[in-house]
C-alpha cells in the first residue's frame, strides 16, 4: 500500500534535535522551556554523534526544534546560525531537515529554507484573548505575528506545516476562526501540506493548573477541521496523546491522515512517549488501516526546492514503498 492510497495513515520516521531548550517566552502550558542562559547549546559534535548513531534506524526526518532566543537578543544570530549548521549536518549525513524554532524574521526564514525540505510553526489559535491568559509573558505567540510567519513561508515557497494547540483556554468559536484563517492563507500560497491538531496534555514541569484537553472532543475538532479545510491539506493527529485505540480509529473515520514524526522522545511532550511503530501499525490495522512512512515534504512540493534539495528527496522517494 502507498501512502497515497484511500486506507493509508502516514506517519514521518523521525529524530529530533533540540539546538536549545532555552527561550525567552513562558506559556504556563509548557513542558519544553528552560530560562535564557540556563541550557548548554547543542554543538555540532554532539549533534555528529547523535546522526552517526541513528544512521541505520530508518530515520529520515530529523526535527529541529528549538526554544528561542530573543529577536534582539546578541545572540540571536550565533542562534540562527546553529541552527542552519545542524541542519546542513543533517543534509551530509543524508536524513531529510525540518525545521520549527518559533516565528523568524524574512530574512532569517529565506535564510533556513537553503536546508530544509520544509519548516513548520503552529498557529496555535487565532483569538488575542489568550495573550491574556496562557500567554501572557510569551510575546512570540501574538497570533498576528504568527500569521505573518505563515504568509511568509508562503512567499518564499515554503512547504509548511502549521496547526492548532487544543485546551488552552479557547472556545469552538475559536476552532472555527483558526481553521479558516489558515485555509485563507493557504487559498493564497498553496503551501500549508498539513495541519496538526494536537491537545494540550498536562505535563509535570509546566505552571498551568488543570485537565488537558478532553480528547473526546478530538474527533469534533477533525470533523469541523476536514470541513473548513481544502482536501488538500493533511489533517495530522498525535498518537500518543490520544490515550485509547477506539478514539484514534474515531478521528482517522473523521478524516485524520497523518500522525506525524515518531521518534524516541517527544520533545515537547516528554511525559507521553510515542507508541512503537509496530503497535501503531497493530491498531491501525484492527480499523482496517495501514500504516505507511512519508517524507516530510509532500510530493507536490519537491519542485518547490532548491536542486540540491531535491536530489536528497528524490533518493528518499525512490526507497519508500510504492
Ligand atoms: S511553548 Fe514554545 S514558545 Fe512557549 S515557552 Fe515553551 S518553548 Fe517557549
Amino acid at each position: 500500500m502507498t501512502p497515497d492510497s484511500p486506507l493509508s495513515i502516514t506517519y514521518s520516521p523521525a529524530y529530533t534535535l533540540v539546538p536549545t531548550y532555552e527561550c525567552f517566552n513562558r506559556c504556563t502550558y509548557c513542558n519544553f522551556r528552560v530560562d535564557p542562559g540556563q541550557d548548554d547549546w547543542l554543538t555540532l559534535t554532539q549533534a555528529e554523534q547523535l546522526l552517526q548513531a541513528i544512521r541505520s534506524q530508518g530515520v529520515i526526518e530529523i526535527l529541529i526544534l528549538s526554544g528561542e532566543v530573543h529577536p534582539r537578543s546578541a545572540r540571536r544570530s550565533a542562534w540562527l546560525e546553529r541552527i542552519y549548521a545542524l541542519g546542513e549536518l543533517a543534509l551530509q549525513f543524508g536524513f531529510l531537515p525540518h525545521t520549527n524554532v518559533g516565528p523568524l524574521q524574512y530574512q532569517e526564514m529565506a535564510r533556513l529554507r537553503q536546508v530544509n525540505v520544509s519548516m513548520g510553526l503552529m498557529l496555535e489559535q487565532m483569538t488575542p484573548a489568550l495573550l491574556k491568559t496562557v500567554h501572557r509573558a510569551a510575546p512570540s505567540k501574538d497570533p498576528a505575528w504568527r500569521l505573518q510567519q505563515l504568509q511568509w513561508a508562503g512567499e518564499l515557497r515554503i512547504p509548511f506545516t502549521t496547526g492548532l494547540l487544543l485546551g488552552i483556554g479557547e472556545t469552538a468559536a475559536d476552532w472555527v476562526e483558526t481553521l479558516e484563517t489558515i485555509a485563507q492563507v493557504h487559498q493564497q500560497w498553496g503551501h500549508i501540506q498539513e495541519v496538526i491538531l494536537q491537545p494540550h496534555s498536562p505535563g509535570t514541569t509546566q505552571s498551568m493548573q488543570g485537565e488537558g484537553f478532553p480528547i473526546a472532543q478530538l474527533v469534533q475538532v477533525v470533523t469541523i477541521a476536514r470541513q473548513i479545510l481544502p482536501p488538500e491539506i493533511t489533517l495530522q493527529i498525535p498518537p500518543n496523546l490520544i490515550p485509547s485505540a477506539s478514539q484514534l480509529l474515531d478521528c482517522l473515520t473523521a478524516g485524520a491522515r497523518d500522525l506525524g514524526g515518531i521518534g524516541p522522545k517527544d520533545e515537547v511532550n516528554p511525559n507521553y512517549p510515542h507508541p512503537h511503530d509496530a503497535a501503531l501499525a497493530y491498531t491501525l490495522q484492527q480499523g482496517g488501516w495501514q500504516l505507511c512512512p512519508r517524507l516530510p515534504i509532500y510530493p507536490q512540493y519537491d519542485a518547490w526546492l532548491p536542486v540540491s534539495l531535491q536530489t536528497a528527496v528524490h533518493q528518499w522517494r525512490d526507497r519508500l514503498p510504492r
